[in-house]
């Protein structure tokens, strides 16, 4: 707790009424809470003027650099209520630390993992009344995000950074149950080679997946996945989501981590796995091994994970001239690691990993 964090609170915050009908069904990123987080940074004074203030749109100069150069990374997590009405976060200080290594090789200045996490829970404390109750899998998703806010069109890491948190409901990822994804395997664009940007989490990343969805999207598939820029032969993630392997002889594999994001959800999967006795290998994996293991009944199981999705089955994989067909319905083990993390997220099971993070009793 080291920000001095000011708030000024919202002269016109939405009515409780309203509020109940937005979470009913907030669907996902259209709702915004009623504050938002605030801090700067310049050499002279480092991090400072922590606030919180109403949501509402920024005042911008044209000239910022972010709008130009991209300078920018974010994160994404949840916070979920519990039964007693308290409400929680899942590892708060993988997406700080996350955030630190993002800002590293976008050149930005480091946040404090302690005060990325004190500004999320500041948030989250001031409007709790956002946080939807965890029944059907709701929650409130958190976004903070930092952005090259200098006014400069030259080329060169800002000299005055904005780190913001904004929060908006989230209904279940889900309707209707859990359906797996059809997979489109783009071989014309990429995600990040070796000494790019794969492993922050930042817009260029998106901007640059947009194309290979929009192929995906042609082509009747719900997500793209990329494969490794050097061979175009190993299998790295999706747009936004990493991915798994389950074997017919219970060994599971994901791809290893360098160019891919190293997704907070990745990571809980691997402890969850091996408690149940599960060998997991971090490795590389080609399309073939994906396409003949799936066609001879090998790979038993795939599934895609991160935070907004949490766990979801994968079925079909398309390509330019063929598919290999996978299944119609969630595997048992993509189920059950799917329930044991959702579990513990909402307070259902015991957090033997010590995962989770109190930001209010109730
Ligand atoms: C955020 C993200 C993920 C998932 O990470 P989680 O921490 O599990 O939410 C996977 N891939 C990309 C490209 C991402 O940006």
């Amino acid at each position: 707790m080291t920000l001095d964090i000011t708030t000024s609170a919202s002269e016109s915050p939405r009515s409780e009424a309203e509020v109940s009908e937005i979470l009913v069904n907030p669907g996902f990123g259209t709702h915004f809470t009623d504050h938002m987080f605030t801090v700067e940074w310049t050499h002279e004074k480092g991090w400072h003027d922590a606030r919180i203030t109403p949501y509402g749109p920024l005042s911008m100069d044209p000239a910022s650099a972010v709008l130009h150069y991209a300078q920018e990374t974010f994160e994404g997590m949840k916070a979920y209520r519990h039964e007693d009405g308290s409400i929680w976060s899942f590892r708060p200080y993988e997406n700080a630390k996350r955030m630190a290594r993002s800002s590293h090789r976008l050149a930005f200045p480091v946040l404090d993992p302690e005060d990325f996490v004190q500004a999320v829970d500041a948030l989250v404390a001031v409007d709790q009344r956002w946080v939807p109750e965890g029944t059907g899998e709701k929650s409130l998703y958190i976004r903070p995000f930092m952005i090259a806010s200098e006014v400069f069109l030259g080329v060169r890491p800002a000299q005055h950074v904005t780190f913001m948190v904004i929060a908006s409901p989230a209904g279940a990822y889900f309707k209707g149950g859990i359906k797996p994804l059809t997979l489109w395997l783009t071989e014309e664009y990429t995600r990040a080679g070796r000494g790019g940007m794969g492993a922050a989490k930042t817009g260029g990343n998106y901007a640059s997946s947009l194309v290979a969805q929009q192929e995906a999207t042609a082509h009747g598939c719900d997500q793209v996945v990329f494969l490794d820029v050097a061979e175009g032969k190993y299998v790295e993630e999706l747009g936004g989501m990493n991915m798994y392997f389950v074997y017919a002889d219970g060994h599971i594999v994901t791809p290893e981590t360098g160019t891919i994001l190293e997704g907070i959800t990745r990571s809980a999967i691997i402890d969850l796995a091996q408690k149940r006795g599960h060998s997991v290998e971090e490795r590389k994996i080609s399309i073939d091994e994906w396409r003949e293991g799936v066609a001879s009944g090998e790979i038993t199981e795939v599934f895609a994970c991160g935070t907004a999705a949490v766990v979801t089955p994968v079925g079909t994989l398309r390509w330019d001239g063929g598919e290999v067909a996978g299944s119609t319905e969630a595997g048992p083990l993509t189920l059950e690691i799917r329930q044991a993390l959702v579990d513990i997220q909402y307070g259902r099971a015991d957090d033997s990993f010590g995962w989770m993070h109190r930001i209010t009793e109730r």
